[in-house]
C-alpha cells in the first residue's frame, strides 16, 4: 500500500522472484488503513463485525432477561465500538451515522421496544451514552494523560502549550491550549486538533483539575454520566419487561401513539390510563391485575396517582 497523491510512483517489488501486488488497504493492530486515508473501509468492517454480534443478541432477546442482554452488550459489543475510536473519530458523518444506527438497533433489541421509538429515549432508558459522547470522553481522557505527562505525546509538547505559558498575567483563557496549525486540510480533524478544541470548550473548573483522576471525575459529571441504574430492566420474563418498557416510553401499540385513529373501540382516547382504569372492555383483566397488585402494593392506588 502506498499513501500518496501521485499514482504509480512505487517501482515493482519482488520477493523470491514473486511479484508483490499492491493493495489498497492494510490492517494494523485491528485498524484498517486505506491508501486514501479514509476510514470508510474500517467502519464497514467494524459495522459488519458489530452487526454479527447484534444479530446473535437478537436471537437471545426472547429467552434472556433484559438486564442480561444489556450486560452482554456492554461486555461484548461496546468494546468493539470503543477500540481505536479516538483514531477513527475523524471519519465521515455518514460512517458515524452507520455506527450510531448499529448501537440504536442493539438498544432496541435490549429493551424489546418498537422500532419507531425515539432514539434519545431508548439510550436514556438504558443509561447509555451516544457514541459521539463516548469518543469525546475517550479523546479527552487521553489528552488529559498527555497534559499530566502520564503518556508520551505523539507530537512535540511545545506545539500545543497553554496560553498561560505565553502570557505573564492571569486571564480567563490561561488554561486553554494553543490549537496546533497544520498546512494540510487533511489534518483538520486530526486527533490532537480535535482534542485541543474539546479541551478549550470545557468549563474552567474541569480544566483546572489538579490531577488526571480528578479531571475524569469532573468530566464524567459534566457529561451527566449517572451511576448505572437499570432496575426497571429486572424481571425474568422478557416479554413482560418489554411491554413495561413500551408503556414507560409512551411508545406502545396503543392507539394514542398512532397518528390517526387514536380512539379505543369504546369511543374514548386509548391512553394507558384509559386501558388500565376506565375501559369497559377490559373489566375482567383489570380485576385480575388489581388483585395481583393489591397483594404487592400496600397503599391505595387511585387513577390520579398515575397522571
Ligand atoms: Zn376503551
Amino acid at each position: 500500500m502506498t499513501i500518496s497523491n501521485q499514482r504509480n510512483i512505487h517501482p515493482p517489488l519482488f520477493f523470491n522472484n514473486i511479484h508483490l501486488s499492491e493493495t489498497d488497504t492494510h490492517k494494523h493492530l485491528g485498524l484498517i488503513f486505506h491508501h486514501s486515508l479514509s476510514w470508510h473501509t474500517h467502519i464497514l468492517h467494524l459495522h459488519q463485525k458489530v452487526m454479527t454480534k447484534i444479530n446473535r443478541l437478537r436471537s437471545f432477546s426472547n429467552s434472556l432477561p433484559r438486564h442480561s442482554l444489556l450486560t452482554i452488550y456492554k461486555t461484548n459489543i461496546l468494546p468493539i465500538f470503543d477500540y481505536g475510536s479516538i483514531i477513527y473519530d475523524n471519519c465521515s458523518d455518514s460512517d458515524k451515522h452507520l455506527l450510531d444506527k448499529a448501537q440504536l438497533s442493539a438498544a432496541k433489541i435490549i429493551l424489546g421496544c418498537l422500532k419507531t421509538t425515539s432514539s434519545s429515549d431508548v439510550l436514556l432508558d438504558l443509561n447509555l451514552k451516544t457514541l459521539i459522547h463516548r469518543r469525546e470522553i475517550s479523546i479527552l481522557r487521553y489528552f488529559s494523560k498527555i497534559i499530566f505527562r502520564l503518556v508520551p505525546c505523539p507530537l512535540p509538547l511545545n506545539l500545543f502549550r497553554s496560553f498561560g505559558e505565553f502570557v505573564p498575567y492571569t486571564l480567563r483563557h490561561n488554561l486553554d491550549v494553543q490549537i496546533p496549525l497544520f498546512k494540510k486540510s487533511l489534518a483538520f480533524n486530526f486527533f490532537l486538533r480535535k482534542a485541543c478544541s474539546l479541551w478549550n470548550s470545557l468549563p474552567l473548573e474541569i480544566k483546572s483539575s489538579p490531577s488526571h483522576p480528578n479531571f475524569m471525575n469532573r468530566l464524567m459529571s459534566y457529561y451527566h454520566v449517572a451511576k448505572q441504574n437499570t432496575h426497571h430492566l429486572l424481571g425474568v420474563n422478557p416479554r413482560l419487561t418489554s411491554v413495561r418498557c413500551m408503556l414507560r416510553l409512551a411508545h406502545s401499540p396503543l392507539n394514542i401513539n398512532k397518528k390517526s385513529y387514536r380512539t379505543c373501540v369504546c369511543g374514548d382516547i386509548e391512553t394507558e390510563i384509559h386501558l388500565f382504569f376506565y375501559c369497559n372492555f377490559h373489566v375482567a383483566a383489570r380485576a385480575i391485575l388489581f388483585n395481583r397488585v393489591y397483594n404487592i402494593v400496600t397503599y391505595n392506588i387511585s387513577p390520579e396517582f398515575f397522571v
